[in-house]
């Protein structure tokens, strides 16, 4: 298959809309049926070698058996699912076209994350067309709702290895990609060995309703603000969990000119200082607290009795929810500000560290190596949740790595307008699943 044609493959899977709702909208999944249709006549080989398995209603599930059945499968995962994008006012090309222009392929989901759903299939048909099989299992899982929790995709696609006694040795996701950060000269790629934990939680104070011309001194609302502005003030202890750790040691030698004191080389204590200054440094080395909404009363003259505040909060390694729990109690309580879980269902705590000493790591490694040889290749932590969360109750380790350049955005590129991905790193892409597939899959 010429380059052109798979381009065009990738170009006609970003014109599905399939869009995940919040919970309580209703999916539209005919153009999820409608993708999986379009799948298996792009990609015959695989649909002749694999087998295919529609989970949870609209996820896929793709098998290919290894020839040695003693050893654990790995799996590969993307998902379906895109978020919304509006009218697409501010796109320079329509949020669904696929267009190819100036070298790029534009698109709802074209970097999140429909790139991994078309270049792993690409890279599985390339490789069975040439002939090669693997010796170990090898799973493809693409979930339909991962921005909205994954709790009918993967979830599902868990229950159902799960049923089967599948263990995995390896999942590959995305959650780490190519991009700088702040304090960088220029970009690294980030093999993401962690994610961080999630927690929101609800702060409300109690008072008495009544009319704004008669306030008392004390209001229930001036209550909550004091103690939303304690929590901004009592910020978590910074920590280094090991991948972070290592990110930095390893990142030192591109550090922005500025930040370098010309008579030593600064510590990880320096160095924590200076990028906990930027949120992409802070949610690295803490767990972060985030007010996200504020509710009074319904009208400007009426003092609410109940405001509340909603905080969400994302641990890193070595927190945990109950920690986050107790601290916010304790600067709370005093000000007579109540706590409770906003949704138990949603509390994730943050995953394990993958190892490093893998055959996996190491040919994500190399792979990056292949392709981009000049790049400084680190580990590091992602700040969100992925499908992995779901994933990782299956498997011994877990990598974050999607071969693709988020630019100067880093990850503020996810979920913006104008979504899109240069043809170079598509067909890069493509390599790089080919590479890492025929290197873990083989014995
Ligand atoms: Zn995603």
């Amino acid at each position: 298959m010429t380059d052109r044609q798979k381009l065009e493959i990738f170009s006609e899977i970003l014109r599905y809309r399939t869009v995940s709702r919040q919970p309580g909208e209703t999916f539209d999944m005919k153009p999820f049926m409608e993708i999986a249709e379009y799948l298996k006549k792009a990609f015959p080989q695989v649909h002749r070698y694999f087998k295919r398995e529609i989970v949870g209603g609209g996820s896929l599930l793709y098998t290919l058996q290894g020839s040695d059945l003693s050893l654990k499968p790995f799996m590969l995962t993307a998902h379906l699912d895109v978020v919304p994008a509006d009218d697409g006012e501010n796109w320079l090309e329509p949020p669904f076209s696929g267009k190819l222009r100036d070298g790029r392929i534009w698109g709802r989901g074209a970097i999140d994350y429909k790139v991994g759903v078309s270049g792993m299939l690409q890279a599985c048909e390339d490789f069975l067309e040439g002939g090669f099989r693997p010796d170990r299992t090898l799973i493809l899982a693409f979930g339909h709702d991962e921005e909205v929790g994954g709790d009918t995709g993967a979830a599902e696609i868990v229950r159902t290895l799960t049923d089967r006694g599948v263990s995995l040795s390896s999942v590959l996701d995305e959650g780490g990609y190519i991009y700088s950060y702040p304090w960088m000269e220029r970009d690294a790629a980030v093999i993401g060995l962690a994610e961080k934990g999630y927690l929101t939680l609800r702060l409300t104070a109690h008072g008495v309703q009544g009319h704004a011309s008669v306030p008392e001194l004390n209001t229930a609302a001036g209550s909550l603000c004091r103690c939303l502005a304690e929590l901004e003030k009592n910020q978590f202890t910074a920590k280094l969990c090991s991948p972070v750790k290592m990110m930095l040691a390893a990142t030192s030698g591109i550090l922005r000119e500025s930040l370098v004191t010309h008579d030593h080389s600064p510590t990880a204590a320096e160095i924590m200082q200076t990028i906990e200054q930027w949120p992409s440094g802070n949610a690295l080395i803490r767990t972060t607290t985030a007010i996200t909404m504020i509710r009074g009363s319904s009208k400007e003259n009426i003092i609410p009795a109940e405001p509340f505040a909603l905080v969400n909060f994302r641990a890193v390694p070595g927190d945990s929810s109950l920690d986050i729990l107790n601290h916010v109690l304790c600067v709370a309580e005093p000000l007579g500000v109540d706590v409770q879980y906003e949704d138990t269902n949603q509390i994730h705590e943050p995953s394990g560290i993958a190892s490093m000493e893998t055959d996996e790591y190491g040919a994500i490694e190399a792979a990056i190596r292949g392709i981009w040889p000049d790049i400084t290749v680190v580990p590091g932590i992602f700040p969100a949740a992925t499908d992995s969360r779901h994933y990782c109750k299956i498997a011994d380790n877990v990598y974050r790595f999607e071969p693709v350049h988020l630019g100067k955005d880093g990850l503020g590129a996810l979920h913006s307008e104008g979504e899109s991905i240069s043809v170079e790193d598509y067909l890069n892409a493509i390599s790089f699943y080919t590479v890492y597939v025929r290197s873990v899959g083989a014995v």
